[in-house]
């Protein structure tokens, strides 16, 4: 690099460095700063843009491309939406001031015809331009009546014999801000492009290359940059998504044999006996979607490989029966087993609906959050490390460094995509590799299956126990909730209960949006006077939680006025009526797994959405949950609102984030990078024939993925 010569001086060769991959990241982690043409204020604002190296500025790529044609004679130009340009003699100028815009004007002629100009804001031009200069104008060009204009061109003083410009051209547009426009970025990176390119090593074998028609990865790089045609431009992002996906599904693949060849997991044996006696427990019978999951739970248990398994099923499905029996199943194999929930409440109620379960039974349970009392907590750490709690629920504080497992066989984790990974990370180093079992009422769309979740083996339970009927959604207006109170009071007196749910426990006094204590206040003072009111949210110790939770359970209490902390998971059959109060302030699936509260016995039940939409995605929200209760459609609904990133938390998940794939469109190209990696990784399982992706696989996946001891 021309302004770097003493860095390029002082390594070794270029053929050691094609040797060595690591270097050529070096190069391309030179600062931005260092770089001719950035000085300390540009090198500043392109920090801001999270540009920081040669690297970055090479992955810092157009959004978009601004056609510009070769230089054409005025009569030529068109109303286009193209960047044209001509130049011709100024025969006219004219500054119209005491407008609101005021604005210089010039006209120019060539041969053919006659160009109108305008600038606004541009009184400096009245010294510059004066009838009889030859100037080289280049914008876009509308007509008025017949005659072209062009507004706020770029223009250049020319003479007879500057050279046309010949060849139509893509300008890139960067992402700019107020301090660094994108011709300036567009400049500077025109300008170390060839170097950095030319640094950049090829990942893949060139057959793989062109059986999909990929460009080389130097190309690629260039020509997002610099196009000739949209169709490079199309080309260069083509392959620059497919190493996005690459690396990812490496990552994956590599994870995946980590864990089916390093760890050996807890052989579990399951007779028929066994089986009887646990379906026994569960006091209902399985659905069939359910039977064939506990028939895939049992030959991952009894496989010696972990399991790692994904039980998907809508709100209501049933998916706790299932990880009961994977339960039971380890602790008849004097195993332990764990049960995490994302909530204290849900916690609190998987142990009691446990506790009910294996009532008179030897099993011996243990609830685990972050608010069980040190005295308990001592206690319950020295049964765990001893192995006299089989079955341990908890929050996630249940797997935590300080908690010692005597012989941890299964994990399960539900209602929560994030937990599974990070758990997993810890339960590693302390040498532990249980199977596990990941619940989630999130359909995984099938693009987020073939990335995120590519590692999972994955259970649908597609059938609801019997009996169930479809959940009667209505919104109405905050204007309308007396409405609301009536049909609750009416389900109360015909022996229900209800839920009425708020987006926050107290106001901040700040706006007109309602809180759990004010209703809770307000209601049992009015409209719902003559009810047994209660009150949940998450600051209550877990005393007082487990006291409503249980009141509501046990009907001493009609309607139950919370917070989300009964989002998910939450059980109480003879509830039926779900008023979600302000729901505007939800999220699509928010909405949905609160809707799931309701619904889940023989009754009739109601959801009931109270809102003044005012926005449209708030609007496209609301009606999706009136019209439809497919979970399916929801989640879809709700990936296409939101975006895979804020929908799953990639971050949480580790998961690279990708600069321009965007994964629920390239569903095509996610399946070859699917399949590819897997040949590639049979084919060279330590990717010794594929030193830089090897590297770039390392860098990417950080210190916690040693390929080493991959295999
Ligand atoms: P989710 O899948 O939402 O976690 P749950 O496991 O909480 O659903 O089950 C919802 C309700 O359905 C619970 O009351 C549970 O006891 C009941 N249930 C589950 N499976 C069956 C079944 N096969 N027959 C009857 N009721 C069932
Ligand atoms: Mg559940």
């Amino acid at each position: 690099m021309a302004s770097n010569s003493s860095t390029d001086s002082s390594l070794p060769s270029a053929s050691a460095s094609a040797s060595d991959p690591l270097l050529h990241i070096g190069l391309l982690s030179q600062p931005v700063g260092s770089l001719s043409g950035v000085g300390p204020v540009r090198a500043k604002a392109f920090a801001s843009l999270g540009v920081h190296t040669l690297g970055d500025l090479l992955e810092y790529f157009p959004r978009d491309y601004q056609l510009e044609s070769s230089e054409a004679t005025i009569s030529d130009l068109q109303g286009s939406d193209t960047i044209q340009s001509a130049r011709g003699e100024i025969v006219a100028v004219n500054y119209v001031a005491g407008h609101r815009r005021p604005r210089f004007e010039a006209t120019i002629e060539d041969a053919t015809g006659k160009l109108a100009i305008l600038w606004f804001n541009s009184s400096f031009l009245r010294s510059k331009l004066h009838p009889g200069q030859m100037i080289r104008v280049k914008g876009k060009v509308r007509h008025n009546r017949n005659f072209p204009v062009m507004m706020n061109p770029k223009w250049e003083f020319v003479s007879t014999d500057t050279p046309a410009i010949n060849q139509s051209k893509l300008r890139p547009i960067y992402p700019a801000t107020a301090r660094l426009g994108s011709d300036v970025i567009g400049q500077i990176i025109a300008q170390h492009l060839q170097s950095a390119t030319a640094r950049l090593d090829e990942w893949f074998d060139a057959p793989l290359l062109q059986k999909y028609h990929l460009l080389p990865r130097a190309s690629a790089y260039e020509l997002i940059h610099r196009p000739a045609s949209r169709r490079d431009a199309m080309a260069a992002r083509r392959r620059i998504i497919f190493d996005e996906l690459m690396l990812m599904q490496l990552g994956l693949g590599l994870s995946k044999r980590l864990r089916q060849g390093r760890l050996s997991a807890p052989v579990l044996r399951v007779d028929k006996v066994l089986d009887e006696r646990i379906l026994a427990r569960l006091g209902f019978q399985l659905t069939t979607a359910q039977r064939n999951a506990t028939y895939q739970l049992v030959r991952d248990l009894t496989s010696g490989v972990p399991m790692n398994r994904l039980l998907q099923g809508d709100v209501g499905s049933g998916k706790t029966a299932v990880a009961v029996y994977g339960m039971l199943a380890a602790v008849a194999n004097h195993m332990q087993a764990a049960l995490l929930a994302p909530t204290e409440v849900l916690a609190e109620q998987h142990y009691l609906t446990l506790s009910n379960l294996l009532a008179g039974s030897q099993v011996r349970l243990g609830l685990y959050t972050g608010r069980t009392k040190r005295r308990d907590r001592t206690r319950m750490l020295g049964d765990l490390a001893s192995g006299q709690i089989h079955l341990a629920v908890g929050t996630q504080a249940l797997i935590q460094k300080d908690v010692e497992f005597a012989n941890l066989g299964l994990v399960v984790v539900d209602e929560q995509h994030r937990l599974g990974v990070r758990q997993r990370a810890v339960l590693k180093d302390k040498g532990l590799s249980p199977h596990y079992l990941v619940m989630t009422a999130t359909p995984i769309p099938r693009t987020l299956a073939l990335s995120y979740f590519a590692d999972f083996e994955v259970t649908v339970l597609d059938e609801l126990p019997p009996g169930r009927q479809p959940i009667e959604t209505r919104w109405l207006r905050q204007g309308q909730a007396a409405q609301a109170y009536e049909f609750i009071r009416q389900q109360v007196q015909s022996g229900r209960q209800a839920y009425i749910v708020l987006p926050r426990i107290e106001d901040d006094g700040l706006d007109d949006s309602k809180s759990a204590l004010k209703e809770y206040k307000r209601l049992s003072e009015g409209a719902l006077a003559d009810l047994k009111l209660g009150l949940l949210h998450g600051q209550l110790s877990t005393g007082e939680k487990q006291e409503v939770m249980a009141g509501f359970r046990d009907g001493r209490i009609d309607v139950l006025i919370a917070t989300t902390v009964i989002e998910v998971g939450i059980d109480v059959p003879n509830a039926t009526v779900m008023m979600i109060d302000s729901a505007d302030r939800f999220g699509l699936s928010q909405l949905h797994q609160l809707r799931g509260r309701v619904g889940r016995g023989r009754y009739k039940s109601y959801c009931i959405l109270l809102a003044d939409a005012i926005q449209e995605t708030t609007v496209s929200r609301l009606q999706t949950m009136v019209n439809t209760t497919d979970g399916f459609v929801i989640a879809e609904t709700d990936l296409a609102l939101r975006g895979p990133g804020e929908f799953f938390g990639t971050r949480q998940h580790g998961l690279p984030e990708f600069k321009l794939a965007d994964i629920t469109n390239e569903m095509q190209l996610l399946r070859i990078a699917r399949d590819e990696a897997t040949a590639l990784l049979q084919a060279d399982p330590h990717l010794r024939q594929h030193p830089n992706l090897r590297t770039a696989l390392q860098n990417q996946l950080g210190d916690s993925f040693n390929l080493a001891a991959v295999g």
